[in-house]
């Protein structure tokens, strides 16, 4: 089997460090590529504060020098809501059917998923790996989504490697109290949330201009 594919979507409005370091530490654990997918228009949130050209020119500033975690923008150019099965179904038709594809979420978003697009879907066309948050620990998870993972959850990162898509596996990072809403309360405050968000964030002053202005 070759290494798996991972993809990492969100608002990103901005990309914060807990973004950057549980992306990361997905990496290492699955050893896997990650892509950072920004949603053009998000279709299950309030619309986000910047552009969607915006937040992915935070996203590419915040990955500068590294390979590993790579921005990819194929949501933006896409008419409408970013729907994750059209997503997942646009790379599965790129990489093949045999490469193991893991969609990344955190436990917020997972908690969440029956009211995703065809969320039933999902696990025709990747893994799911589910990463662990503060404050969302041990919730329970409607009845629905339970049944359809009972049989489908996974304890370690090799099993991922044994099939293409279906599994669920939970990834423990490090606990990172950021959130997006967080900075930009910040920014809108007129603080600056220095090392919550990449140094690479200031060096151009556009860049959070938009969460700056009243
Ligand atoms: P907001 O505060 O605006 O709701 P957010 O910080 O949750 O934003 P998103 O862009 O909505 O950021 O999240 C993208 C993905 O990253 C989601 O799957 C979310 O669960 C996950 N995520 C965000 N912050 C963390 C964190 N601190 N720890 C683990 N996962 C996180």
């Amino acid at each position: 089997m070759t290494r798996p594919l991972a993809l990492f979507g969100g608002t990103f409005d901005p990309i914060h460090n807990a973004h950057l370091r549980v992306a990361w530490e997905a990496a290492e654990a699955l050893d896997a590529d990650v892509r950072l997918l920004p949603a053009s228009v998000p279709p299950h949130r309030d619309q986000p504060r910047a552009s969607a050209q915006q937040r992915a020119a935070l996203v590419r500033a915040a990955l500068a020098g590294q390979q590993r975690l790579v921005l990819d923008t194929r949501e933006l150019q896409r008419e409408g809501p970013s729907y994750t099965i059209d997503t997942l179904a646009e790379v599965r038709d790129e990489i093949g059917t045999e490469r193991p594809l893991v969609l990344l979420v955190g436990a917020d978003a997972f908690a969440g998923l029956t009211s995703w697009h065809r969320w039933r879907e999902l696990f025709d066309v990747a893994h799911i790996g589910v990463l662990t948050r503060p404050g969302h620990e041990g919730g329970a998870l409607p009845t629905e989504l339970r049944t359809k993972i009972a049989s489908r959850r996974c304890a370690d990162a090799a099993s991922l490697r044994e099939s293409a898509a279906g599994r669920v596996l939970p990834i423990a990072v490090t606990p990172l109290e950021i959130s997006a809403s967080q900075v930009r309360a910040l920014l809108a405050a007129g603080r600056d949330p220095r090392w919550l968000v990449p140094d690479a964030l200031f060096a151009n002053p556009d860049l959070l201009a938009p969460y700056r202005e009243g």
